[in-house]
């Protein structure tokens, strides 16, 4: 998919001085007071059940200099998941919370963390040379802190490997090819892969491994941070290895760690991160076989490379770490609801980070504290949702989004019936360009409430004149893992949403990831932050006050018309489409009477005069319509995954990021018999079909 337009400004100042450090935060404040306006400033005409003055006021009281000052106090020290550090984190949130006066509560589970023990890599040229190789960032004064946990890939196995050197490309099945081609073989080698392919970290390891590799290493190109490397995991799958499925709480069941459920979790061979800066001096002693032509252009500008080895250059390559069952926290703040307290607004943020995490979570977690903030003052001049607000705070997603996992596993009964929504910030600012994706039902509360918030980077604009005025908002989808709404749309089937600006920065997972790096590069003046919290709350001010729920299930059909239309591609024409085709047009026809007896309802009265049960029952369709897409036996040979529409395919290369279960089939059909793969394909299909008469029937609110 296309991410929508991104429009870089010039927003990069030079490294400032220590007065321009002043200047910076006497602006910051300047802005600050501006931004801050005081209730008073609204017309006195407003009720207390005045849904819109509430909207207005949480957007009037944004403060660019507050959510400033969250992320300098966030970013102060590392707050790796699991460590001390961390748990510091998580009071601070917790405090934060409180002492806004807001109902709070915490949810604790043991999970299985890795943390490394010691690491080396050195390479022995042709020449008779050696380097032995730093593995680490030097972050302040030429020191590195030592609170920064080393350069790691959390569950990679403890292993020593001494072998030559080979270039992967970015370790897909297609690079390894190309090599077969050239008569490369990487098998006994410690292959060096670059990011990029569209393979996540660990598939990268997986593939290698297959390949016969001894060891992976993986750098990205990273401009102006060539010192930085980018720590990650390479579980397979999410949530804790030891809990799958069910929560991890103390005193619960948990598998042995030998358990063949568990260690096909784990990669078999070691790897680890390097420097852009380390991989060029490694692969700039390759010879052998030439660098496939197709790969030449593709290769970012600061590593300079012709040949991929194997060899000559030798590598001596160990790492060794632990894992450790640790004590994750996942904390909440509470905003119960007036009318519908038993129905929820969920918005959730991870709090743990691989370093200072200034941007990656940090700048999230400042936009959620600045959300509480403004909730708080909103509740002091009168406010009380109609329906309940969560705040989530979650743990250990760098590992795996283990805390929003094991608390969607523990809560999935009340999730599923009485969960709203889910709005997810991650990185809140990575840079200019604003991103969005979600179930589509909620496309259209999205285009609605960017034309509420200013575009940071466009004076006297909205966010959505450059975003999505031309028709093209390109809203993403949530068929990834990459962040805690994969648990709540594939697993639970919540109605889902998730948001951010700017895409792939050059720390992302490294050292640099800091306070500094924000102001100097991400966000200066922190407008940034201001718009990503503005849409984030105005989405759950509406979630939670709007009378009828604003979901719009026209969306929903486009999408799934265009994917029906997309999977053509895939398949040949002897396999008929026609259970889906018909299905679509059955669930069409569901949004359509829906509109139809909404509409006449409100010809006969207001929405705010129906009768509780009524709005109700209507409100009930709309949200459990998405349980609809929910296969309670989940995916054949991976049944966390629920959700027929959205979901990761199994093969990490398949282009088909939606229906994962037909996508598996398809891959499946590949090494089965014809007629099998035939088989196996109509069946995958047939499900979808029957999932989406089922969000049909739901939204119908009747038995069949
Ligand atoms: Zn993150």
């Amino acid at each position: 998919m296309v991410p929508c337009l991104s429009k870089p400004r010039a927003m990069f100042p030079a490294t400032p001085s220590p007065l321009g450090t002043f200047v910076l935060v006497l602006i910051l404040c300047i802005v600050g007071f501006y931004t801050v306006n005081q209730p008073h400033s609204f017309p006195p005409s407003f009720t207390s059940h005045n849904a819109s003055y509430f909207r207005h006021m949480f957007l009037s009281s944004s403060s660019n200099s507050t959510i400033a000052s969250y992320l300098r106090d966030l970013t102060q020290h590392p707050h790796l998941a699991g460590t001390k550090l961390g748990s510091d984190t998580a009071r601070y949130v917790l405090n934060h919370f409180r002492d806004l006066g807001l109902q709070t509560h915490t949810a604790k589970y043991e999970a299985l963390l890795s943390y490394p023990l010691h690491s080396s890599l050195s390479a022995h040229f042709s020449d008779g040379s050696c380097s032995e190789f730093l593995l680490g960032e030097m972050v302040q004064t030429n020191q590195a802190d030592p609170d920064v946990v080393p350069p790691y890939h959390a569950y990679s196995p403890s292993g020593s490997a001494y072998a030559k050197a080979a270039f992967v490309n970015y370790g897909r099945d297609e690079d390894y090819r190309a090599l077969g081609m050239l008569g490369v073989n990487v098998s006994g080698c410690i292959v060096m892969a670059r990011k990029g392919g569209g393979l996540t970290r660990g598939a990268v390891v997986e593939k290698a491994e297959a390949y016969g590799a001894v060891a992976v290493l993986i750098y990205a190109d990273r401009d102006g941070f060539g010192k930085g490397f980018e720590r990650g995991h390479v579980l397979r799958g999410i949530g804790d290895p030891l809990t799958p499925g069910w929560a991890g709480v103390d005193g619960g069941e948990s598998l042995d760690l030998e358990d063949s459920e568990v260690l096909k979790r784990f990669p078999k061979i070691p790897s680890m991160p390097l420097s852009t800066e380390i991989a060029e001096t490694i692969l700039h002693s390759l010879v052998g076989t030439e660098l496939p032509q197709e790969w030449k252009s593709s290769l970012g500008s600061n590593v300079r490379l012709t040949h991929v080895g194997p060899g000559p250059t030798m590598l001596n390559f160990t790492y060794q770490g632990e894992k450790k069952v640790a004590t994750i926290e996942n904390v909440f703040a509470v905003i119960k609801g007036s009318e519908e307290s038993d129905r929820f607004v969920l918005l959730g943020n991870h709090r743990d980070a691989w370093t200072y995490g200034a941007v990656d979570p940090s700048s999230g977690t400042a936009a959620l504290l600045d959300i509480a903030r403004r909730f708080s003052l909103l509740l002091h001049s009168g406010w009380t949702p109609r329906r309940t607000v969560i705040l989530c705070s979650w743990d250990a997603e760098e590992f795996g989004m283990i805390g929003s996992t094991e608390w969607v596993e523990q809560n999935l009964v009340n999730l599923g019936s009485q969960a709203v929504a889910y709005l997810n910030v991650d990185c809140a600012v990575q840079g200019p360009g604003f991103f969005a994706g979600a179930t589509p039902q909620l496309d259209d509360l999205i285009l609605e409430v960017t034309e509420k918030v200013k575009d940071p980077d466009a004076e006297g604009a909205v966010l959505y004149e450059n975003w999505a005025a031309d028709g093209n908002s390109n809203i993403l989808r949530l068929s990834g893992l990459d962040s805690d709404f994969a648990p709540f749309v594939q697993h639970a089937g919540v109605p889902s949403v998730d948001l951010y600006y700017g895409k792939d920065f050059p720390v992302y997972h490294t050292a640099f990831d800091s306070y500094d790096w924000m102001t100097q590069y991400g966000d200066p003046f922190f407008q940034r932050h201001v718009a990503v919290a503005g849409v984030w709350g105005l989405l759950a001010l509406h979630l939670a006050d709007d009378p009828i729920l604003p979901f719009n299930y026209h969306s929903y059909v486009d999408q799934l018309q265009a994917y029906r239309n997309r999977l053509r591609n895939f398949l040949d024409q002897s396999i008929s489409l026609q259970p889906l085709t018909s299905s679509i047009q059955d669930f069409a026809s569901a949004v359509k009477e829906f509109d139809e007896e909404l509409n006449a309802a409100r010809l006969q009265e207001a929405v705010d005069c129906f009768v509780h049960s009524k709005r109700r029952a209507l409100n009930d369709r709309l949200m459990l319509a998405e349980k609809g897409f929910l296969d309670p036996h989940g995916l054949r040979e991976r049944n966390w995954f629920k959700h027929l529409v959205f979901g990761p395919p199994s093969d990490h290369e398949s282009k088909m990021d939606f229906f994962p279960g037909v996508a598996d089939s398809i891959a499946w059909s590949a090494t089965s018999s014809e007629k099998e793969g035939r088989a196996a394909i109509r069946h995958e299909i047939w499900k979808v079909a029957r999932a989406i008469k089922k969000a049909a029937s739901a939204l119908r609110g009747e038995f069949m």
